[in-house]
């Protein structure tokens, strides 16, 4: 059976909602191809639950990837003010949080895929589910995409929204770089970013489920590439948390011997920690040395950091602990350096790095500069954001301006 429209969209997720939405706004007709059951359905994951979909300050530091100007100029085109404008039409009030992160006042990331939803509805755009684009080709002036349900369908303009390879439960399956590929576009090696951190450490059971905050340094060939203050996770295979997820980027890229050094103690200074742990180990010599520092640290830490030290028995007086053996320990407090091994895999990762090469997309409509009529928006595209909003953001900015250009010039 073979179908036509003017404009499709291969891809139901953020960017791809936003560029349908912004093409039949100015008036074009739309359909979208998704893949999954649903349309959005990594939308509901996002933030938690509570969706980070903007952050106010979308500035270029907080972005990755080969090269930049196609970033830069995205990022100048469309404003986190016109973002936050176009939600606040769809319904969606917004809060700020810390560090500028942007979510609804509801707290419900559903909320914005609701939203989306029915403007998808009041504007007509005829949606295809469990349709799975297999191949695109182009003839003279329109394009034939294969679908997994043998269906062709043609199309004068399409738009690739269909994401990365992050979060691989929610559809990205990475068959969007397969498409732009047999087009002539060039991959850049797609990544794991924003992703758990798994550790080389022995001990990493006993602690499963600590949260501490804390501060994580990110080191190869002893120099500090990156650190980030938050709350840490311990978990059974390395740590996680909002500031590790950041360092993700650089462990997926990892090289033999990189390290985290976690300060358990940011926010005191050599000499506090010095005089905490040697009151709390030498005012009371027969106190076993693990009990002595209840109350300072997590339970489930005591034995490992003295055990790390280089003390035998935990349990023994805090008399029979040596100098060097409290040295050692206050320095793991403020330096505890663990190996780095890797990264969780897609499952895990929030966001792809690496993606089609910027390069090669015309920045004012994210027009390819290969195929005239195809255009390319959000993850699938070698650029990524830091954790807080930036991804999302770069979803909606793309998919307006992709949606924007390809209605034009119909
Ligand atoms: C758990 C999790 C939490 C996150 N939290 C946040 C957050 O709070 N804030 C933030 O800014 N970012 C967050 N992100 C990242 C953000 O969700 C993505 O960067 C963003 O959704 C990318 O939008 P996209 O449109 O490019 O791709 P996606 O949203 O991934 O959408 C791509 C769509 O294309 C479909 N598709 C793929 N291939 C095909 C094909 N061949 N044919 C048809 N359909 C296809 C997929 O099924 C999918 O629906 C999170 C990601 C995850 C996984």
């Amino acid at each position: 059976m073979k179908k036509s429209e003017p404009i499709i969209v291969i891809g139901g997720g953020a960017s791809g909602m936003m560029a349908a939405l912004e093409a039949a706004r100015c008036g074009a007709k739309v359909a979208i191809l998704e893949k999954e059951k649903r349309i959005g359905k990594k939308l509901l994951a996002t933030g938690n639950g509570r969706c980070n979909f903007s952050n106010i300050d979308p500035d270029l530091r907080y972005y990755h990837g080969e090269d930049l100007r196609l970033a830069e100029s995205v990022l100048k085109q469309i404003s986190a003010e016109e973002v936050l404008r176009i939600f606040h039409q769809l319904g969606i009030t917004h809060k700020i949080e810390e560090a500028g992160k942007v979510y609804p006042y509801s707290d419900q990331g559903s909320a914005v895929l609701d939203v989306l939803r029915y403007e998808i509805e009041m504007q007509n755009i005829n949606i295809l589910t469990e349709t799975k684009a297999v191949s695109i080709h182009k003839k003279k002036d329109y394009f034939m995409i294969k679908t997994n349900k043998d269906e062709l369908i043609e199309a004068k303009k399409v738009i690739l929204a269909t994401g990365g390879k992050a979060g691989s439960q929610f559809g990205a399956d990475g068959s969007g770089y397969q498409l732009a590929q047999s087009l002539g576009h060039r991959l850049v090696d797609p990544f794991p970013a924003i992703v758990q951190l798994k550790l080389h450490a022995p001990w990493l059971k006993a602690v499963n489920g600590v949260k501490w905050q804390g501060q994580v340094c990110y080191n190869r060939n002893g120099k500090c590439l990156r650190t980030e203050k938050g709350e840490i996770l311990f978990t059974e295979y390395g740590i996680s948390g909002p500031p590790v997820l950041q360092l993700g980027r650089l462990a997926s890229r990892q090289h033999k011997n990189d390290t985290v050094k976690i300060d358990l103690f940011p926010t005191w200074g050599m000499e506090q920690i010095q005089a905490e742990v040697y009151t709390r180990l030498q005012s009371n010599p027969q106190k076993p040395a693990d009990f002595s520092l209840v109350g300072l640290l997590h339970k489930k830490m005591i034995p490992v950091l003295l055990k790390e030290a280089g003390v035998d028995k935990v349990g023994k007086p805090s008399s029979e602990i040596t100098e060097k053996e409290i040295k050692n320990l206050i320095y793991l407090l403020k330096e505890w350096e663990i190996g780095v091994s890797g990264t969780l895999s897609w499952q895990h990762a929030q966001v792809t790095a690496g993606g089609i090469d910027t390069r090669e997309i015309h920045s004012s409509g994210l027009e390819s500069q290969l195929i005239s009529g195809l255009y390319l928006t959000g993850e699938v595209l070698d650029t990524d954001g830091d954790c807080g909003g930036y991804n999302l953001h770069w979803a909606w900015c793309t998919g307006l301006l992709a949606g924007r250009q390809a209605a034009s010039f119909l």
